[in-house]
Parts: structure tokens; sequence; C-alpha cells
């Protein structure tokens, strides 16, 4: 059964004069169309080569593509409806083109696809079908865009898109038309015409619009550089991070043309959602600019005309930006980059940055207090030093070595091991591990911490560590990478949920005990028992993909509630990417707005798992008086259960 019993029309002979029209048309088409592409492909090819870069691992890159670009998997979950029209529009491209290759075919009287054989009727009532899908889709679209008109999209009505929109409208209705008319009236060449023009037109405006991303998307999604925020390694002395369009690599030109300017960027960054400078999505623009501007021989600076460099240094490197892109855009490589560029040719000047370069240039951790207080809090919280026989080294990090907040933390953490009997020791000396500066953008202090803290770590035989600090763990484990070997690092949410179930108010059901590489699932608990609300801290959860640990923990404590935006669309807490060093804020404060969201869950606690998150909210909770909900990291909360003599509940 074909569509209704009915055939798609084609006019079955062109003239001569016809013939020759359509390839004058289609030559010219294809030239409007490369005169631009060509352009943006020489200005992404002449860019600068992306150290380190490998396909390998490739399944994985196929894998990916499949998902992302074939199901346009992310387009969908993370904007379900205008999601699934755009997939609408996409597929309907995709079954399109072998209809649109034989549709010229056969005005050059080629036609490979029968209409009325077996193949050419399934296929053209299949794309039918999908003409359909697409003109809804594309309907949609537009609706959205200039009526409902998100401000995400910009303040500034699209009209190419509503050109492109109308020339895939008028595509598929004229494909759909085709079925109703015979091949020998003369409605099924104007319809043929039509559709051939409504083509022709269409290819030479892809490369003219943010419609180029129908092009490059794809080879953007696919040379992705295979891992979350991948802070490319700087090659030799004389490379100082982005500063001019000659420190412009491929990957970057590449990905500055890709920009469908969606916004959805825009839409979950902190910064630009409460009153800041900073706009990723204007970032990537900016990139754009340049290259369109300029060339990427340039020696003109990335930032200044085209970005601005009080912008930059307001990302928190949440990763929202990065993680929502549906075209495979990494903005923090590039944020990074901009960054690297300002600090390591001194154009940065940051009375807040100086003093953090400097309290990490002369001591040990970021707060420039003196090392000698962790000492004293080691002892007297009575935490053993590690000696190679222990199986966990506990590093501290700066804020659980010497903020007040965060040495409770540690303390109650080394209790549940205690309690655990897990066998841990800290070192007699560590440094900060590097996050702040290595966002920020000074290279060379990180290299310089980096190797220390690989030293310190190879001459104590540590073989595996466990820390509160999220962004301890994400330093460690991926950037110290680019100077050696560091050892496994777990964050202390992985260690607490996988002994979830050993813990005191677990359920006794449980039978998971010895399956230590899975999470126990804890019964949920029954109401009428305290609220807890658990905020994602962006280093956990967007970098390293642990969600369901941290709740499960915090779930033995209490009845779970999430925030309107959880998991990875959790709103940061205002501290990364060195911010928590950088002093005032201009607009609102990062902190207030998400502390404002977790207290109006009506929760009586608000669980943690990163100490900057917790200094953060506690700041923001100051003013809150008595009402103001109680602040628990999460091994506070698996601690508050605990017997006063943890060695009472060993036994
Ligand atoms: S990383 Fe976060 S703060 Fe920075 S630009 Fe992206 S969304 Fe905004
Ligand atoms: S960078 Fe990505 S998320 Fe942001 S506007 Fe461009 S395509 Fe959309």
């Amino acid at each position: 059964m074909h569509l209704l019993n009915l055939t798609l029309a084609e006019p079955q002979h062109f003239s001569l004069a016809e013939k020759l029209l359509l390839i004058v048309l289609a030559a010219a088409s294809v030239a409007g169309f490369w005169r631009r592409f060509g352009t943006v492909l020489d200005k992404i090819l002449h860019s600068k080569k992306d150290a380190g870069f490998r396909f390998s691992p490739i399944g994985k890159r196929f894998g990916d593509f499949v998902w992302e670009v074939g199901c346009q998997a992310k387009v969908i979950r993370q904007r379900p409806l205008p999601g699934l029209a755009h997939a609408l529009v996409f597929w309907g491209f995709c079954a399109f083109a072998l209809v649109t290759l034989n549709h010229f075919a056969t005005g050059l009287g080629l036609g490979f696809l029968n209409p009325s054989g077996f193949f050419g009727r399934f296929y053209f009532d299949l794309a039918a079908g999908f003409a359909v899908a697409c003109a809804v889709g594309i309907l949609g679209l537009l609706v959205r865009r200039f009526l409902v008109r998100p401000k995400w999209l910009g303040k500034k009505l699209s009209y190419q898109s509503g050109v492109i929109a109308l020339l895939i409208f008028v595509l598929m209705v004229t494909y759909l038309a085709s079925f109703f008319v015979a091949d020998s009236a003369p409605a099924a060449r104007i319809l043929w015409w039509v559709h051939t023009l409504a083509l022709l037109s269409f290819l030479p405006i892809i490369p003219h619009t943010k419609h180029l991303h129908l092009v490059l998307s794809p080879a953007t999604v696919f040379l992705s550089r295979g891992g979350f925020s991948q802070i490319p390694p700087l090659v030799g002395d004389e490379d100082f991070g982005l500063v001019a369009g000659t420190d412009l690599t491929q990957l970057v030109s590449l990905q500055a043309y890709s920009c469908v300017e969606c916004g959805r960027c825009t839409e979950h960054c902190p910064a630009a959602n409460t009153g800041k400078l900073l706009n990723p999505k204007e970032i990537i623009l900016g990139l754009r600019g340049y290259l369109n501007d300029l060339t990427p021989a340039s020696e003109e600076p990335l930032l200044g005309k085209y970005n601005s460099q009080e912008a930059v240094f307001q990302c928190t490197t949440c990763g929202a930006c990065e993680f929502q892109c549906p075209v495979g855009i990494e903005h923090l490589p590039i944020l990074v980059g901009l960054r690297r560029g300002a600090v390591n040719t001194g154009a940065w000047e940051n009375d807040y940055g100086s003093k953090l370069f400097l309290a990490l240039e002369r001591g040990s951790n970021s707060l420039g207090l003196p090392a000698s207080d962790r000492d004293k809090f080691i002892a007297k919280a009575g935490l053993p030093l590690f000696d190679e026989t222990q199986e966990y080294c506990l590093w501290l990090g700066c804020m659980g070595g010497y903020d007040p907040k965060g040495r409770e933390i540690v303390a109650d953490l080394a209790r549940v091991m205690n309690y655990l009997g897990a066998s841990y020791g800290v070192l007699r000396k560590e440094k900060c591990t590097g996050d702040p500066v290595r966002r920020l953008g000074n290279d060379l202090l990180f290299q310089q911490l980096a190797e220390e803290n690989l030293k310190t770590l190879a001459e104590n035989k540590v073989k595996r560590i466990i820390t509160i600090c999220p962004h301890c763990v994400r330093t460690i484990q991926e950037d110290c990478k680019e100077y050696g070997t560091p050892p496994p690092v777990e964050h202390h949410s992985e260690f607490l949920a996988r002994f979830a179930a050993k813990l005191p108010n677990a359920s006794s059901s449980s039978n998971d005990q010895n399956k230590k590489d899975r999470v126990p699932q804890v019964p949920l608990l029954g109401p009428g028992r305290e609220k807890i609300v658990f905020h994602d801290p962006c280093y956990l959860g967007r970098y390293r993909n642990v969600y369901e640990e941290p709740r499960t923990v915090a779930a033995l404590a209490g009845e779970l509630v999430e925030a309107p935006r959880n998991h990875e669309r959790s709103f940061c807490c205002g501290a990364g990417g060195g911010l928590a060093f950088l002093g005032e804020e201009t607009g609102e404060r990062v902190s207030h707005v998400r502390a404002a969201e977790l207290v109006a869950t009506g929760a009586k606690t608000i669980a943690t798992a990163c100490p900057f998150c917790n200094t953060m909210f506690r700041d923001a909770l100051a003013g809150g008086g008595e009402n103001a909900p109680q602040l628990l990291d999460i091994a506070q909360l698996a601690a508050r259960g605990l017997p006063t003599d943890p060695d009472r509940a060993k036994a």
C-alpha cells in the first residue's frame, strides 16, 4: 500500500531549453554557496592545528555522532518541544537527500527512482511522511521564533530564519502536492519547477546565515575533543593561549562558524542570568565576527573589539553552556583559552587575582594562610598521617585544610570512615591542586603546583585518593594528567554511597554491602521526615556525571526534594573558575539566586557536596535568620546518625 493510493507525479520529458536552464541555475546556486563556504572553509583550514588532537577512540566518536546528530538526542532531551520540531526538520532533510538527487537527475533525464516501481513507490511514500512531519516541525519553529520569541534567541528578529523556514515549507508542500496531480498535467511541471527554484535558492543562503550549521555541525560534533571541558595543553614557549587570530585553532574556528545562535548556552549561564556582561553565545559569535572581518593570520587581539575581557573573567566555568550546546561547541577551552591569553601576556590586571597568584606562589593554599594552620587542624582532629599502609589518602584541599566549615566536613567524613573501618591518612604536606589558577589561565603557576603535588603523591606511594572537594577531584584526575600520572581520585559522595547500606538509617533490607562498585538502592523514606534538598555541584555533576551517589547519602537522613533546576541542569553556586577569590560580583550574586531557589523548595536542610558551594551558600543564607534552612555537607548528614563511640558501631 502506498500513500492514499496516490503516486508522485514527475514530468517525464524536459526540453533542451529546460535542461540548459536547470544546469545554469544549479551552477549559479552552487557558485553562490561556494563563494561564501569556500572562504569559511579556508579560514578554518588555515587556523592553527589543534595540539594533541586524536581521532581515537573512533568507536566513541561514531557512537556520539549517531546519538547526538542522527538521533538528535541532546536537542530533544534538553528542549523537548522545540527539540522535537528541529529533529523532524532534520530527519526530513535526511529522508529528502535521495529524493532531491533523483529530482535533479529527473530534470536531466537521468531519474533513477521510478514512482511506479516498488522501491520508488515505497521511498516516495516514506518521504511524504517525513515531508508532513518536516512541514509541521518548521511551522512550529516559525511560531516559536516569531510569535513566542524566547529572549534567548535575541532581541532582533531574524528574517533570514523566516526566509529559510518559508523555503523549507515550500519544498515540503510542493512535494506533497505532486501526489495529487497527473504526470502530464501542467501543474506537475509548475510544482517541479517551484520545488527546484526553492532548492536552488536555499543552497546559497546556507553559508551566509546561521544555517551554516547544517553543513558544519555534524563535523563539529564528530571532531569534539572527546571529553567535557578538555583544556588543551599549551605547546612551546610561544603559546600563551588565545591571544590573537594566530592562536585560533581549527577546532575553535570550526566551532565559531557552527553556532546556530539558539541561545541554549545563555539560557543556562549563571552569569548571563544574574545581570553580568558575560553571554556565552556572544563569546562564540564574537570569535566568528573576528574571523569574518579578519583572518586566522591576524595579530589583532581577540579580546577588545570582538570580545570583552571583563565578560571572560565573569565565567564560573560551571559548564552549563558546553553541556547544553546542541552543535558540540566547547565553550570552556575557549573561555579558559582567552583567560590564558590575558593572564600569560599580563593583560589581565586584577588585585584579587594577583593576591591569589601570590598566595599560591609563596605558600601552599589559596586562602593565603600559613601551612602550620593545617598541621594544627590535623593534630586537633586526630587525623592519622598517611604512611603508605592505608588504603586511602584523604586529600584535604584548601577548603578542607584551612576553611572552618571545610574542616568540619573533613572531621565528619573521618568519623564516618572510622565507623566503616576504612583505612586512611592525610599527607604531611599538600599544596593547592591549582584548580583556581588553572581556570583563571595562569598556566605557569598551575604547572608548578601540579608537578609538586604529583611528586608528593609519588613519594608517599599514594594509590588512591578520597576528597570532599569536586574541584580537587577534577584537577588531580584530569588536569594534572598533563604533567604525570595521578592516582585514581574518588569524591566522598562515591565512597559514602558505596557503603550507604552500612551507615545508620540505611535499610537493613539492602543486601548490597559487598558489591563495592554499585550504588545500593536506598528505599525512599516515608513522609514526615526532614525535607532535604540537594544542590548538584557543577564539578561533580556536569564534570563527573555523579548525580545519584550524593542523593543516596542525603536520603539516609530525610526525604529528598528537588530544586527546579537539578541534575545536569543545576544552577551554579558562583564559586568556580576562581571566582570565589575575585571579590565583588556585578549584578545579582549567583549564590543568592541559587540559595533562594533552594530555600523556596521548603526544605529544612540544604545538602551540599562541595566545600565551595557550602561557603557560598553560607554567606547567601546568613541574612535568613532563624527560619533559614540548615546547610550541611552529605558527610555531615551521614555522620549525624553515628553513635557517639565509633568503635561501638564497628562491632
Ligand atoms: S561555563 Fe557557566 S558561567 Fe561560564 S559561560 Fe558557560 S554557562 Fe556561563
Ligand atoms: S554556542 Fe551552542 S548553545 Fe550557544 S547559541 Fe551557539 S549553538 Fe546555541
